[in-house]
Parts: C-alpha cells; sequence; structure tokens
C-alpha cells in the first residue's frame, strides 16, 4: 500500500488528550507535530509578564502593538529526549505556559482577532507542505480546512477535569483542587465555543473520537486505522 503524504488536524475540548494523541500518532508515522495551544499560552505568558492583562481586561493596543513589532516570537525546540518543548523569544516556557495562572486567561487572550490572525498565519506557513498532525480548537474549520484527516475529540467534563488535576498533582501542584480545574475547563469550553473569531466547532467532515471510556492503546489504534484510510492512494 502506498500513502501519500495529509495533513490531520485535531481540533476539541479542552483537556481530552488531543497533544498527547497527536503527539503519539505523529511519532508513529514519521510526521511534525504542532501544538497550537502552546502558541496561544506562549502569547498569554508575554501578555501576563509584561502586565497587559488587569482584572481580566487585556491592553490590546499595547499587545497588537508587540505583535506588529515581532517582540513575540514562538518556536518549538526538540530535546534530547525526543520531546519538544515550547521557546518564547529564545527561552524555553513549557513549565510556565502550563500553569494555572496562564490557564485561567488564555480563553480571553485566544478570543482576540488580531491575535488569532497571527497565529493562524504561522500555523498555516508551518503546515505548507503537509506531513504533519496539528492540534487546537480551529485546525480543521479555520488554518487547514482541506486537511485529509479532521478529528474532533471529546469526553465528559468531569472525565477531562480528573486528568487535568492528576497532571497538577504529578508536576507538583498541591494547592489547585478538582472543583477549580473542572470549573477551569468548563469556562475555557464556554469561552472557546461561544466567542466570535473562529468559535470551537465540529468541522463537518471531521470524525468524533469520544474518548471518555477509552484506554490510550484503544485511542492510538482507532487514531491510526484512521490515517490508514485517509493515506492511502
Ligand atoms: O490546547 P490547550 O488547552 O493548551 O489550549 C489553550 C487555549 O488556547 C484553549 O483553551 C483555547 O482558548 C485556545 N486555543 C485556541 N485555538 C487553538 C488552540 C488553542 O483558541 N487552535
Amino acid at each position: 500500500m502506498t500513502l501519500k503524504k495529509i495533513t490531520i488536524a485535531i481540533d476539541g475540548h479542552s483537556s481530552t488528550g488531543k497533544s498527547t494523541m497527536a503527539k503519539t500518532l505523529a511519532r508513529r508515522i514519521g510526521y511534525a507535530y504542532v501544538d497550537t495551544g502552546a502558541m496561544y499560552r506562549a502569547v498569554t505568558l508575554f501578555a501576563l509578564r509584561n502586565k497587559l492583562i488587569k482584572r481580566g481586561k487585556v491592553d490590546e493596543p499595547a499587545l497588537k502593538e508587540h505583535l506588529k513589532r515581532g517582540d513575540i516570537a514562538i518556536t518549538f525546540r526538540p530535546t534530547k529526549e525526543g520531546k519538544s518543548v515550547t521557546v518564547l523569544n529564545g527561552k524555553n516556557v513549557e513549565r510556565y505556559i502550563r500553569s494555572m495562572r496562564v490557564s485561567n486567561v488564555v480563553s480571553i487572550i485566544a478570543a482576540i482577532g488580531f491575535v488569532r490572525k497571527a497565529m493562524v498565519k504561522q500555523q498555516q506557513a508551518m503546515g505548507k507542505d503537509k506531513g504533519l498532525v496539528m492540534d487546537g480548537r480551529d485546525i480543521g474549520t479555520v488554518v487547514f480546512p482541506d486537511a485529509e484527516m479532521k478529528v474532533f475529540a471529546t469526553a465528559s467534563a468531569e472525565v477531562r477535569a480528573q486528568r487535568r488535576y492528576d497532571e497538577l498533582r504529578a508536576k507538583g501542584d498541591t494547592t489547585t483542587t478538582f472543583e477549580e480545574v473542572l470549573a477551569n475547563v468548563t469556562e475555557r469550553d464556554r469561552i472557546d465555543s461561544t466567542r466570535k473569531e473562529s468559535p470551537l466547532r465540529q468541522a463537518d467532515d471531521a470524525v468524533v473520537l469520544d474518548n471518555s471510556h477509552m484506554t490510550l492503546e484503544e485511542q492510538d489504534e482507532w487514531l491510526y486505522n484512521l490515517y490508514l484510510d485517509r493515506a492511502k492512494n
């Protein structure tokens, strides 16, 4: 069987394990992987560090100016362990962008039209030669509407919050409660789905993956089989 190079778009709700599944699939089939959520998180970290967010309000003109001037350079760097880390202006910011401080306001930053425009442009450039797996909220609808494979991942809010909670605990966060994580997951879904700019929605040609009751192995096989189907000539 000959396989053609395709574009794989994985969208869905917060904390559905999109990056884990996207990363695993990309490694298995030798594709590049891009975590677009990390890009919005990096812009958010920049905004927080430069005091551009005050009481939930963003200083949009200032942020726009920084973006225009090229002050917010986001790249990905492979590590020795075969992982990829997010780099903001030359510094590894992986640890900081996953914090609750960033999670609590990232959806506000991601709802701003000029931020999305700048990120989408970079994402389209990264994927121009196909052969990549990209995960986010608008990949199959806006970034790559012609992607050959589109997945829409979902799971119950409780299952998703539990996974994120376990992850925070494993990383040493002992203060955030399960209720706080659940509230954050639900609130991000609400903002992402109701925003004016590219709201989170399932593309008409996307396949739904509800992984509430799936093991990682089952999920990986499901994705791999879908890939084989879409990539075969
Ligand atoms: O995927 P992750 O949960 O890390 O994304 C963080 C936030 O970035 C999301 O809650 C969403 O608001 C935003 N996002 C987006 N479009 C994308 C990826 C992420 O709006 N393509």
